[in-house]
């Protein structure tokens, strides 16, 4: 058996960037469950965040994550993401990445949501391609050994440490240990938990069931982001770079909305005070066939095809709309996960041995929501903690065998699919899963429709253990790694559920109609989630609160 330093779980922008910084005498591996480069950070758009302007500060990035985060993020953290940010970016752009430029040949930087200044890097509307292939081509270039198409069924933890993972190769069939010192989760969100979402359909949150069914304890899980623009019927994004452009929201009767609810910010306030205002338009009968509209034609041809040529040929393509004659009919839409795995600032969680990392992890800096730009940022600025603090943890660490006992229950539990004989297939389980939560844990949440929703999930629960697989082979099965990923789907959706329940109050993208005021007094604390026999159990740990005191 192979028994690694350092095992990377995710080949997205955490993962790779938690690789490079393993040092080359360390034997590094990455696990994924797809090609490297079609993990979701490809599909990034608008841009990541750093103060690079003169003008600018990291001090005042800080102060716009904390206030947009509704002050449930971890100063401590977001102080040093963005402190960090800088030097960060200009590290990737040594690697190779080409960021879009301003006339004098700086760095470009767009306005976005939240922010108090203009400090988003892009390149064009396809950021996160380039930085996930420059980062790639890093990779290959390291000869960092990649277990490309391997999904991971579950941790492997023997006398309270981390040593390995067990995981299904996809290309060959067959399950295996793997062992290492040290693993570090990169796995990505749980976006498909949804039914109208932007995410991958590779985002199913398996890295933070792989931890809960490990004991560790997930935070702030009742937080989910909805993007305010997401493409009518599809759930395809449309990057706020859109609205960062300079494109204006409209309703039915061609009014700029936002007048009402962000006079100030307009289309540029936080995510979940523009998907509150959208919901509220349609709910009222202001929407447009379920929808609002996003009018970019006043940009002009040429700068759409400069700065938005994505978002020109995404709508062409799955609306036959062009942007630049008409606008596009949008709508919230699941988008990301700001709770996830505990961790702290060097990506170390509750078990020893195992690091988290990117959109997986909750550090805490986004707090109730994040704002556009920080997540690509996170997963640079602690990818690359979490892959220098695991390299620290293995240095003169002996290698240990895993035990087999993990191996046998994901055998069993596979042998157990393969004779089920459950009427249903994963995917409607999945699907009604994803209807179950837009419609009860959407942009508007009360105790009675969560309620409904916990009952809905507990039943999807145990039907998931019984799904009807109807492809028993064993070269690249796709409806046994369906199945897999649906039982993270419901363990994920149960946080969920159970933390949004509890918390009595409304702060960023938890909007409680039945209480719709923030609590500091009672709520400003983070939710952990602890998997028992009996379903999750809740606790709480306090804010840390530096230099920015809750307004
Ligand atoms: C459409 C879209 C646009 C976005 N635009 C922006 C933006 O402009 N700016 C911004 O800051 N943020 C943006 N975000 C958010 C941001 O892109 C993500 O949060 C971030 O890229 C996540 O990176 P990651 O490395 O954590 O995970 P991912 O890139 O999602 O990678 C996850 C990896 O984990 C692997 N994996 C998962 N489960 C398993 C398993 N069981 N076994 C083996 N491997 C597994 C996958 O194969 C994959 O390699 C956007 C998100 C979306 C969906």
């Amino acid at each position: 058996m192979k028994i690694h330093d350092v095992l990377i779980v995710g080949a997205g922008l955490a993962g790779m960037r938690a690789a490079l910084a393993v040092p080359p005498d360390l034997d590094v591996a990455i696990i994924s469950k797809v090609h490297p480069v079609r993990s979701h950070s490809v599909a990034a758009q608008g841009g990541i965040n750093a103060a690079l302007g003169a003008a600018d500060s990291w001090e005042a990035h800080a102060f716009d994550t904390a206030k947009g985060g509704v002050y449930l993020g971890d100063q401590d953290a977001i102080e040093v993401m963005c402190r960090e940010a800088p030097d960060d970016i200009l590290e990737l752009e040594r690697l190779g990445v080409i960021f879009s430029r301003t006339e004098q040949g700086l760095i470009a930087q767009r306005p976005f949501g939240g922010a108090g200044f203009p400090r988003t890097c892009y390149a064009a509307d396809r950021t996160g391609h380039a930085l996930l292939h420059v980062l790639y081509e890093q990779l290959l270039r390291r000869q960092v050994s990649v277990y490309e198409e391997w999904y991971v069924t579950s941790l492997v933890t023997d006398e309270g440490e981390c040593r390995g993972v067990v995981a299904w190769d996809l290309l060959h069939g067959g399950l295996h240990v793997i062992g290492a010192k040290a693993v570090i989760l990169a796995t990505g969100g749980s976006g498909r938990i949804f039914y109208t979402s932007t995410n991958a359909v590779i985002n199913t949150g398996d890295g933070m069931a792989l931890a809960y069914r490990a004991g560790v304890p997930l935070m702030d899980m009742e937080f989910v982001q909805f993007h305010p623009t997401t493409l009518k019927s599809t759930g395809i994004l449309i990057t706020e770079g859109a609205r960062g452009e300079g494109g204006y929201l409209l309703n039915t009767l061609g009014e700029r909305f936002m007048q009402r609810y962000a006079p100030d910010q307009m289309e540029l306030a936080t995510r979940s005070t523009v998907s509150l205002a959208i919901g509220q338009e349609i709910l009222e009968g202001r929407g447009v066939d379920g929808c609002v509209l996003l009018d970019l034609r006043h940009l002009g041809r040429q700068r759409i095809l400069e700065r938005l040529p994505q978002i020109r040929q995404l709508s062409l393509e799955f609306a036959g709309i062009d942007p630049i004659e008409s606008p596009i009919p949008v709508q919230p839409g699941a988008h990301y996960q700001m709770g996830g795995v505990q961790a702290n600032g060097w990506g170390e969680t509750a078990l020893p041995g195992l690091f988290a990392a990117g959109e997986c992890a909750c550090v805490s800096v986004h707090g109730a929501n994040r704002l556009g730009g920080n997540s690509l940022l996170e997963t640079i600025v602690f990818g690359r903690r979490a892959g220098v603090r695991a390299s620290e943890y293995v240095r003169g660490k002996a290698p240990r065998t895993p035990s087999d006992r993990t191996y046998q229950a994901d055998r069993d539990r596979i042998a157990r699919l393969h004779a089920s004989q459950g009427s249903q297939r994963a995917w409607q389980l999945r699907d009604e899963l994803g209807r179950v939560m837009s419609t009860n844990l959407g942009i508007f949440r009360t105790k009675e429709s969560m309620a409904l929703a916990l009952e809905q999930v507990r039943r999807l629960r145990e039907q998931a253990r019984h799904v009807r697989l109807h492809d028993h082979g064993q070269v690249f099965n796709t409806d046994l790694i369906q199945a897999l990923e649906l039982q993270s789907l419901v363990d994920i959706a149960e946080t969920i559920v159970a933390g949004g329940m509890a918390r009595e109050e409304s702060r960023g993208a938890h909007y409680r109609a039945d209480f719709p005021k923030r609590d500091d007094t009672t709520w400003l604390t983070h939710t952990l989630t602890t998997s028992t026999p009996e379903g999750p159990r809740l606790s709480y740990r306090p804010v840390t609160i530096t230099r920015f005191p809750p307004k």
